[in-house]
């Protein structure tokens, strides 16, 4: 069994750690407490092609695959979680632009989403509604050739640069079941009584806005419909969340990555009793505990992507990565914060923000709870196995 990355993989690795470690880490730390814009970094993720990523060449992306994909958001996330954000739901929706969308639909918005030209977002969770999509409340009503969009939607990551933004309503909010009315429509920015109304307050995640918008009475051209057919929006958006998720995966490998070299760069460093931290048991147990947890997040999230990549169907695999990760994220941020001792609550470490970004990774894209099930239910229904 081969788990090495092929030679493309590796010198695109390389060109994404050499943008992180000239553009992103010597800022991270300041930007993220000022709560500044990084418009500088969205400038050379254009440059680089970034925003193509999930747009496929025809459309003038990079159409990666999908361990080159995760490769992309472990090394951005390495440097600062919060700029992988501002490419992780753009990414979706292209994906989902590409794989679902009409040709007009394709032709009209993928060529500049892919050069950053124009970005984009996702918008499912509602106020009363966010692993339980089926209950959402936004409308859209059919009126001649447009539909009147009404709702509202909550935590919306890129809200205030998305142009599109696809949104998920009820095209038939008297379906059963639910997801049989349900569609994504996509709608432009500066549409009006389409409004971003406030960026919520958080915890970290910092560097990227996350917004409430208000949808009132939007009128949307009908062939804003994502795929131009009634009914298949749930659909549309699982499909999209598998990738989704191996973006959080490997979002939160690179955070347990990050924890585990502040962890063992400390150790070597800082003295106590006369010596080296790293010489006592108790930080050495801590040290090969995380790098453990960070090898098998790594595996898994590679397993997943090259599977997918295989063309297979992800939803236990991702989940798994995803579970897998985003804890081993909290683990690492919890275990370094403790290998530098009082320091590892300073703000002036890094360790500090990995800290506040990691949990979030078991929250984004479905919860790690619905992670289990969903894995429970590829395995009990046999869609898959393991072994
Ligand atoms: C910083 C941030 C950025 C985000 N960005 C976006 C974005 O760009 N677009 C977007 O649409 N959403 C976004 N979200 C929303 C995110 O996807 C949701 O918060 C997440 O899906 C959980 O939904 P909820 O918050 O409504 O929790 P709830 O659904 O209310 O869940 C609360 C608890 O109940 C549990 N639970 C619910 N149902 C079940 C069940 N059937 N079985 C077992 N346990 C269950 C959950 O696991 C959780 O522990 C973002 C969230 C955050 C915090």
């Amino acid at each position: 069994m081969d788990f090495d990355l092929n030679d493309e993989q590796r010198m695109f690795r390389d060109v994404l750690r050499n943008f992180v470690d000239r553009e992103i880490r010597p800022v991270a730390q300041e930007w993220e407490a000022s709560g500044r814009y990084p418009t500088e970094i969205v400038e050379t993720m254009r440059e680089l092609g970034l925003f193509g990523l999930t747009v496929p060449e025809e459309y003038g992306g990079l159409g990666v695959d999908m361990v080159s994909f995760a490769l992309t958001f472990e090394e951005i996330a390495k440097g600062w979680m919060g700029i992988a954000g501002i490419l992780g739901s753009h990414s979706l929706s292209c994906w989902l632009i590409a794989r679902h969308g009409t040709d007009d639909q394709k032709s009209r918005y993928l060529p500049d989403l892919a050069s950053g030209k124009r970005r984009t977002g996702i918008a499912l969770t509602e106020p009363d509604a966010g692993t339980d999509l089926q209950g959402i409340a936004t409308v859209a009503v059919r009126d001649g050739d447009h539909y009147v969009i009404n709702g509202r939607k909550t935590w919306i990551t890129n809200a205030r640069y998305a142009d599109p933004l696809p949104v998920l309503c009820k095209t038939d909010p008297a379906a059963t079941p639910a997801h049989k009315g349900m569609s994504v429509i996509l709608v432009e920015a500066g549409t009006p009584g389409f409004t971003v109304e406030r960026d919520l307050p958080k915890l970290g995640y910092k560097g990227t806005e996350s917004c409430e918008v208000l949808l009132e009475d939007v009128r949307v051209p009908a062939a804003q419909l994502l795929g131009g057919v009634e009914g298949r929006g749930m659909q549309q958006v699982l499909s999209g969340l598998e990738t989704g998720r191996i973006n959080v995966a490997a979002r939160a490998l690179g955070i347990a990555q990050a924890a585990y070299d502040e962890a063992l760069a400390y150790a070597g460093q800082r003295k106590a009793f006369g010596k080296p931290i790293g010489d006592f048991q108790a930080v050495q147990l801590k040290i090969a505990e995380m790098a453990a947890q960070v090898q098998a997040a790594r595996l898994l999230v590679y397993w997943a992507a090259s599977r997918s990549d295989g063309g297979h169907r992800v939803d236990m695999e991702a989940g798994m990565a995803k579970a897998f990760a985003s804890e081993a994220a909290v683990f690492c941020a919890l275990n370094s914060m403790q290998v530098h001792g009082g320091y590892g609550y300073s703000k002036e470490f890094v360790v500090e923000r990995l800290y506040r970004d990691a949990p979030l990774m078991m929250i984004g894209e479905g919860t790690n709870d619905i992670q289990r099930v969903v894995i429970a239910r590829a395995l009990l229904s046999g869609a898959a196995t393991i072994g």
